[in-house]
């Protein structure tokens, strides 16, 4: 048994059956949304029944995910990722209150291993024995982790620029790695092309209709760790638009199944050397490719693969698009660390810039509830993170001129 009923192309809107699409529309090539029958979940699931299932994984959800009963699970803890609240913050930026949510938690340590773990499943389920992906790097470490967990193999097309942490991650999961040299979008063409060629399961975001559901567990899930009180307003990073495009999705859901009586704001924050999806919002509704520059490698992103997605999210929601510079994110790398003790990779702590925007542009509410969603690790990157700090006191270890170098640590 499965709640999955069929696909409906968020382009031309046309709808298909379970086994009638894989990945884009079949007519269009628009990206699909997954459908559901949702009075099916009603009667299987509950605030009662989520309460004593013990289960503290994205699989918990289950039944709003497109898998079959009978479909073996990858065995890495995936989800239930702590929220923390960060009163000291909410103080000063005007808000009643703010949470944190470290995604950095998460097997590989980013979000993408709620997609990666459901990525491994549809795979299984198409009979398939390799899975590929193209991925700035994280999408490429949860997927390689997640296929080592149950014995399949992955090809990972990832920019030979990639931060050197996740390319040891990717190596060490044994992925066979593909270092393109050139950017994230020319590396998901070449994979696209590469997988339909040799018959592998493609994963690669907004291509893969399922990687979107596999995003919207983190807000089935927050809306559960907050008592299904969901927050005013969620920010986080966008590059291809898969995760503000899954949240939302998610929110809805729940809306849907009378489980919560608001639906969040969705933000979405780019870089500004990266920020077709943003732009878009901000004029014509139209994406316009340009060439991409950012240090947030994760949301470096200048043909966003998921946008439409992403821009119904921010518009339907009441959202808005922010853009906040690469020195802006560099500073929020230390500001989320030293006021929150949480690490985070570029791309989370833009989540953070473009809400310091959003308080000095607009003012929040003061009666808001803002979650912030703080998508990957620090040391996934820790070139960008060693860039906001200056260099420590280096001294020789003998004791008389050491302490005395010390005389300004004393205060
Ligand atoms: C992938 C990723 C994002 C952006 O997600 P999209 O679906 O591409 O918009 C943000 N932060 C991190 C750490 C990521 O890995
Ligand atoms: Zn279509």
């Amino acid at each position: 048994m499965t709640n999955f009923s069929g696909f409906k192309c968020l382009e031309c809107t046309r709808l298909f059956g379970v086994t009638e699409a894989q990945y884009v529309c079949p007519v269009c090539s628009g990206n699909l949304d997954v459908l559901y029958d949702y009075e099916n979940i009603g009667n299987q699931i509950s605030r009662a029944s989520l309460a004593v299932d013990p289960d503290l994984t994205i699989w918990r959800y289950r039944a709003l995910l497109p898998i079959q009963d009978a479909s073996p699970l990858p065995p890495l803890t995936v989800g239930w990722t702590p929220i923390y609240d960060c009163p000291r913050l909410a103080d000063t930026y005007g808000v009643k209150q703010l949470l944190v949510k470290d995604e950095g938690r998460n097997p590989t340590a980013s979000f993408k291993d709620r997609p990666g773990a459901l990525a491994v499943v549809k795979a299984w389920e198409a009979g398939a024995r390799v899975v590929t992906t193209a991925s700035s790097g994280n999408a490429g470490c949860a997927l390689a982790a997640m296929c080592a967990s149950v014995g399949m193999r992955s090809v990972v097309f990832v920019p030979s620029s990639a931060p050197p942490p996740k390319i040891a991650q990717l190596q060490i999961y044994g992925a066979q790695v593909v270092l393109v040299e050139g950017s994230y979008d020319e590396a998901f063409d070449l994979c696209l092309a590469a997988g339909s060629h040799y018959g592998w399961y493609q994963r690669s975001t907004g291509y893969n209709p399922f990687m979107a559901e596999g995003k919207k567990t983190a807000a089935l899930e927050l809306a559960e760790q907050m008592n299904w009180n969901v927050p005013d307003r969620v920010f986080v990073g966008v590059g291809d638009g898969n995760i503000i495009g899954g949240l939302w999705k998610g929110f809805n859901d729940l809306s849907r199944l009378h489980l919560i009586d608001h639906l969040p704001k969705m933000m979405g924050v780019q870089a500004e050397g990266a920020a077709a999806v943003v732009d878009a919002v901000a004029g014509d509704g139209i994406v316009r490719q340009r060439p991409a520059h950012t240090i947030a490698d994760s949301i470096n992103v200048a043909r966003p693969r998921d946008a439409t997605r992403a821009i119904r999210a921010i518009q339907e929601s009441g959202g808005s698009g922010i853009k906040v510079s690469d020195d802006e994110i560099i500073r929020s790398i230390a500001k989320v660390a030293r006021s929150t003790g949480v690490f985070v990779e570029p791309a989370a702590a833009a989540a953070f810039a473009g809400f310091v925007k959003h308080s000095e542009n607009e003012n929040f509410d003061p009666q808001e509830r803002v979650l912030l969603m703080l998508t990957g690790h620090g040391l996934k990157d820790t070139q960008a993170a060693r860039r906001a700090v200056s260099e420590p006191l280096r001294i020789g270890p003998d004791i008389e001129p050491g302490i005395s170098a010390l005389a300004d640590f004393a205060q």
